[in-house]
């Protein structure tokens, strides 16, 4: 067993490692990057801070990049068409990159992933991204707004930034923190994040993938899915994991421990879930963590083994031998998949709920919680994700009250404690009827269910944390069977109804805590392993 000594000089190494294949990757770019930092000379704030460590940091490591600093009001900030206090402009000379913040949080691999692409000078799109990116015709300025605490940000960033290097001479992109600018954001009506406008026209709301964003660019609407025109990049595997959720992460671990080539699928973000969760406090091992930080632990073991296409829409799937898995990229034929496509947030179903999503309604604490500071929000729904998210919100400088539809709150004794301690308050009873404002959201008319009296409250953000519905399309449309919940229904094996498609996770129902999904997904990959030695549908034939 490895002492704490050991396995933190097992880290130190890791750490190394890391930063020696860092300095390869800049030594390789073919391209110098050149950083120009605008901001106010008086202002320090912690944005400009962030920017000079940060770039200070990458040169120490690099002498690939350029770094000067001017003033809001030096000649070539209107050159630049710079107008806010911090904006960092990367390679102007080839590209309009404008980031306006720092890469703070998640922001940072955006940044990394930028750096990478400029030296490298090529945008890394898909051919079939850069085949839609060629038929727009006249120009686009892209706004994509982001905050560092939004795990699925990034990608949309970085579709941003592919476009933006793929078409210089038709494509303008800034990158704007709605920490530091919330009233751009605020003009925008942009209330959640990411979000994404081209030529002032939202073209998209939440993380889309490449293939999606691109469509969307090019339509200047938002478009839903992307299917490949001609026949994709096909690669074969044992097994295909559909989701990278705790599930699927572990399954994919376990699978190519047990020599089966494998690939994971994972659309948006990778941990699902926990990706938003402020804390976790019950996952053995961490008295308390962020749920970000865990899943950024258990990505860094699994890409020690399995190859995960993130960013990648699994978009139809045919069943057979073999299976054949469609994503908006490639062809997977597979021998074998497992679905672990966890569950999506449960909506109210009131009016306004649609009409004003971004716009002051949202289904993450932890991603869009910064554009409500000092304002007054309310959280719906009394299990653990309400309780956590309300807490979280509270920390962060946002005025929350809990709208519960009971007397009593469903979540554990513990948050219920620190909810009362930190004084936050919970209207009883009381449902949302309607979600009001014509624009963003000003206030929700509330009823009490035991008297039937309404009330209007004015709020400016409404966190919906009610639950969550298993995420069953692609299930039901390859014809795998539910159980009377609307959970995939399996056998103690995670097999479902069609042979060689098995499940794991939340999408199965049950506990739906981040250590029975971890435990679902490695017993799902035994199974497939055993069943691929020993196929349990030719042994029934
Ligand atoms: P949940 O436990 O299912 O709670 C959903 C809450 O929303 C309930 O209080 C429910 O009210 C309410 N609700 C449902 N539909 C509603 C509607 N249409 N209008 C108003 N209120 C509605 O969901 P969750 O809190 O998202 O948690 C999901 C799972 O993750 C759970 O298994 C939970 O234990 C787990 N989780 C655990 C932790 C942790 O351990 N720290 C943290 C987060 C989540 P009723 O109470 O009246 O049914």
């Amino acid at each position: 067993m490895a002492r704490p000594s050991e396995s933190s000089g097992v880290q130190d190494q890791d750490a190394r490692q890391a930063l020696e294949k860092l300095k390869k990757t800049f030594e390789s770019f073919t391209h110098p990057i050149d950083l120009i930092m605008f901001a106010y000379p008086a202002e320090d704030n912690p944005f400009t801070q962030a920017n000079r460590q940060v770039i200070r940091a990458f040169r120490q490591i690099t002498d690939k990049i350029a770094f000067r600093e001017f003033s809001l009001d030096h000649e070539l900030a209107r050159k630049y068409n710079v107008a806010y206090s911090p904006t960092l402009i990367i390679a102007p000379d080839r590209y309009h990159i404008h980031w306006i913040g720092a890469p703070l949080g998640e922001e940072g691999r955006t940044f990394l992933e930028l750096l990478m692409l400029v030296g490298r000078g090529d945008s890394g799109l898909s051919q079939q991204s850069r085949t839609v990116i060629g038929r727009i015709a006249d120009s686009r300025d892209i706004k994509i707004f982001v905050s560092p605490s939004c795990p699925y940000c990034p990608q949309e960033a970085v579709n941003g930034i592919r476009t933006a290097i793929e078409a210089p001479d038709r494509i303008r992109l800034e990158i704007i923190d709605i920490q530091c600018q919330p009233e751009i954001a605020d003009r925008y009506q942009a209330q959640s994040v990411p979000q994404a406008f081209a030529n002032d026209v939202q073209i998209g709301l939440g993380a889309q993938s490449e293939e999606v964003f691109c469509a969307s660019l090019l339509k200047l609407e938002p478009q839903t899915i992307f299917i490949p025109e001609s026949d994709a990049e096909l690669v074969e595997t044992d097994v295909v994991i559909v989701g990278g959720g705790p599930a699927g992460i572990t399954a994919g671990i376990y699978t190519v421990r047990s020599g089966l080539k494998t690939a994971v699928i994972e659309r948006e973000a990778l941990g699902g879930q926990v990706a938003t969760t402020p804390v976790v406090e019950n996952y053995p091992g961490f008295t308390q963590v962020g749920g970000k930080t865990l899943v950024d632990i258990l990505v860094t073991h699994a890409l020690e083994y399995v190859q995960i296409f993130q960013g990648e829409e699994v978009v139809d799937i045919t069943a057979g031998d073999p299976i054949v898995v469609q994503t908006s990229r490639r062809k997977f034929k597979t021998r074998t998949v497992i679905l672990a496509t966890g569950a999506s947030h449960r909506h109210l179903g009131v009016p306004g709920e649609k009409r004003l999503a971004g716009r002051g309604v949202s289904y993450c604490a932890t991603c869009d919680g910064p554009l409500f500071r000092g304002r007054q929000t309310i959280v719906v729904g009394g299990g653990n994700s309400a309780v956590t998210e309300a807490l979280f919100l509270k920390n962060m400088g946002v005025e929350v009250t809990i709208v519960h539809r009971r007397d009593q709150l469903r979540a554990q004794e513990h948050l219920v404690k620190n909810l009362k301690d930190a004084g936050i308050p919970v209207i009883w009873d009381s449902e949302v009827e309607e979600i009001l404002g014509k624009e963003r959201v000003t206030g929700v008319r509330l009823i009490n269910r035991k008297t039937r009296k309404k009330r209007t409250l004015e709020v400016h953000g409404v966190f919906v944390s009610i639950g969550y519905l298993p995420t069953v399309s692609l299930a039901e449309k390859i014809g795998v069977a539910l159980n009377s919940d609307g959970y995939i229904a399996r056998d103690d094996h995670h097999r479902t109804n069609v042979p060689g498609i098995y499940s794991a996770g939340d999408v199965e129902g049950g506990y739906k805590q981040i250590v029975t999904a971890a435990g679902q997904g490695a017993e799902a990959a035994m199974a497939v392993f055993e069943d691929l030695v020993n196929p349990y549908w030719k042994r029934e034939a």
